[in-house]
């Protein structure tokens, strides 16, 4: 039927969530090592599953349309307003969405190379043409393979009504500062859409958010997701903030509940514990500085991370690591999709998890 597709969605690769968890789940049973989807090994905060619980009476309701409680609890958190918030079936249905409203046939996207491969997707199936800006070379010394913020301006052309931009990024790991983000910003026209993804944004040490930058730049979005340190990556939610005309715009396409009772419940509950959010954060950066020495000692690349995943270069070995790791129960990310077949990407397990990825690597060693 690829035929009877709309132009834009001829040819189209549905995205590649790497491999079949529910298949290696039953053929290897519980002991099996999920270090492939940058999950969180240490489970969201126990008032977020009381909140779940607390919802199955309503199954038979719609949920609130409008997220309002959720919405309030996040402008309160972030200093913002309720009509500068939307919420998303994960942050990935706001990226698609962002680029159904901004882009279409005859538009520009741009985005970096080794940029999140939905940047590629949402952009392919709105009709736009996707322009893609070369990373930093390898070896740079604060960020290989990283964002180039001025090839990413200077990409910006006539045409271009959006730019896609993680940071942190997956699947590199880089972090990008905000001064050179606000230089950036500063760099591109007034009718060109900047979205900051951050996924990761938890993650970063200097606790630094484009948030701050919203109220200098009326065409700035910055999509988030309670997928990665609020660990409900299950529940589907995420939201973006920006201008709330633009807001306004999108909801337009926004599907009527989008978002479930239970993980709006789960989602309010969560933002509420910051002890548990800020122990699953020292968890993750203990065991990301141990996980990457020990591959580091084993002479292995180990790109500099301020998320909760490593991106490892085991070059020509990369695909036979794979192989191996899976046979072991272990189950990393290849990159071959990003252009990187050389890497392999790391999520952070806990403590026995990340043991039991070393081990399996000294064993194909
Ligand atoms: N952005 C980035 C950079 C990601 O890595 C991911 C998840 N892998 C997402 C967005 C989407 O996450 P979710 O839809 O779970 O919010």
């Amino acid at each position: 039927f690829d035929g009877l597709c709309v132009p834009a969605l001829q040819g189209l690769r549905a995205y590649d969530p790497g491999h079949d968890l529910v298949a290696w789940r039953r053929r290897v049973g519980p002991s099996l090592v999920e270090l492939g989807s940058n999950e969180n090994p240490w489970g969201p905060s126990p008032a977020a599953r009381a909140a779940v619980l607390d919802q199955l009476h309503a199954m038979h309701r719609y949920p609130d349309p409008l997220g309002g409680d959720l919405k309030r609890a996040l402008a309160a958190k972030h200093g913002v307003g309720l009509e500068q918030l939307i919420l998303g079936n994960g942050s990935h249905e706001l990226l698609m969405q962002l680029a159904q409203v901004f882009a279409g046939a005859g538009d520009e996207v741009v985005a970096s190379q080794f940029g999140f491969a939905v940047y590629a997707i949402a952009t392919q199936a709105a009709g736009a043409a996707l322009r893609v800006a070369p990373a930093l070379p390898r070896d740079h010394a604060t960020m290989p393979r990283g964002h180039d913020l001025d090839a990413i301006a200077d990409a910006v052309g006539p045409r271009t009504k959006l730019v896609f931009l993680a940071n942190p990024n997956n699947p590199t790991g880089t972090h990008l500062g905000i001064a050179a983000l606000s230089r950036f910003l500063e760099r591109i026209p007034p009718n060109v859409l900047v979205v900051v993804d951050e996924a990761y944004a938890e993650f970063v040490e200097s606790g630094e958010s484009a948030l701050s930058l919203l109220a200098s730049h009326p065409g700035l979005i910055v999509t988030r997701t309670f997928s990665k340190a609020y660990a409900l990556a299950g529940l589907r939610i995420g939201f973006a903030v920006a201008h709330p005309a633009l807001i306004a715009v999108m909801e337009r396409v926004r599907e009527s509940f989008n978002v479930n009772h239970m993980g709006l419940a789960a989602a309010e509950a969560a933002l509420g514990d910051g002890e548990h959010l800020q122990w699953g954060l020292a968890r993750n950066a203990e065991e990301r500085t141990r996980l990457a020495d020990a591959l580091a000692t084993r002479g292995w690349f180990v790109h500099p991370s301020q998320t909760n995943f490593l991106l490892v270069e085991f070059g020509a070995r990369a695909g036979a690591i794979e192989a191996g790791l899976l046979e072991r129960g272990v189950i990393p990310r290849p990159m071959g999709g990003y252009g990187l077949p050389e890497c392999l990407r790391i999520t952070i397990g806990d403590r026995d998890e990340n043991r039991r990825f070393l081990d399996a690597l000294d064993h194909l060693a």
